[in-house]
């Protein structure tokens, strides 16, 4: 059972005791301490309240690099180069919107031994809002794209923004994704200097987690380079997820 549905039957428990009791306060304070908890069920998606997803690789002993929202016409390349100079493998969770035209860049990760995942269709600020078909054709419209560009179908989902619901937890059940949270938020969308972003993610580089980067952003090579500096003297080794999950259909 989901914590989701833990949550729900402990909420109408309550709510009938406070009904039993008729106390107006009590019953206000559950309701509102049950949409905080929803709320923050939707937000913490390493809570995995209303649906399990991989935030770290436990029977590993690598760090993994995922890369979000491209491909991007110019920087995607210039990360690539970085990760086949020095060897190492990563995941790169595609929008399917923005795959149209930049097809070569897919078909280098797969052939440099990358792994490509899902990242929705639009990847819009209301995607959170969606009906579940709306989450489901943008998940199915993405594996299929990057079908067309690679020929292979992709299992790997990473959520927009780590935000989660029902919804979205029944697209993904239809569709037979697996989720892929992260352990490490780099925040290279927000944070916009390299250097706090390096100092932030350095000490947290370490065996079994996953890092979560942008090949949108333009600091995404420096970053790339200081991670794989760390990693090599401290011979800490970046793993590939297809090692250990299955990743294509
Ligand atoms: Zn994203």
């Amino acid at each position: 059972m989901s914590k989701y549905n833990i949550a729900r039957i402990t909420f109408l428990l309550a709510l009938i005791g406070c009904l039993y009791l008729q106390n107006f306060s009590l019953t206000i304070a559950v309701t509102l301490v049950f949409v905080g908890v929803l709320s923050a069920g939707a937000f913490f998606i390493r809570w995995n309240f209303y649906h399990t997803s991989m935030h770290c690789l436990s029977n590993s002993s690598a760090l993994f690099l995922t890369f979000d929202d491209g491909p991007h016409p110019q920087l995607t390349s210039l990360v690539l180069d970085m990760l086949k100079k020095h060897q190492c493998k990563a995941t790169f969770f595609c929008i399917g919107n923005k795959i149209k035209g930049n097809e070569h860049l897919l078909q280098r990760m797969v052939a440099e031994g990358h792994t490509v995942g899902i990242h929705t269709w639009s990847h819009s600020y209301w995607f959170d809002l969606l009906p579940t078909y709306k989450m489901k054709q943008e998940i199915v419209a993405t594996q299929l794209e990057i079908q067309r560009a690679t020929g292979l179908v992709p299992t790997l989902f990473r959520p927009p923004y780590g935000v989660t619901n029902p919804m979205l937890a029944r697209a993904m059940k239809y569709t037979h994704v697996t989720s892929i949270g992260w352990t490490i938020r780099s925040l290279d969308t927000v944070i916009k200097s390299s250097e706090k972003i390096i100092a932030k993610i350095t000490p947290q580089l370490s065996a079994k987690r996953i890092l979560l980067l942008h090949d949108t952003q333009p600091c995404a090579v420096e970053i790339l380079q200081s991670v794989i500096n760390t990693c090599a003297s401290s011979n800490l080794l970046i793993g590939d997820i297809q090692q250990y999950v299955k990743c294509y259909r």
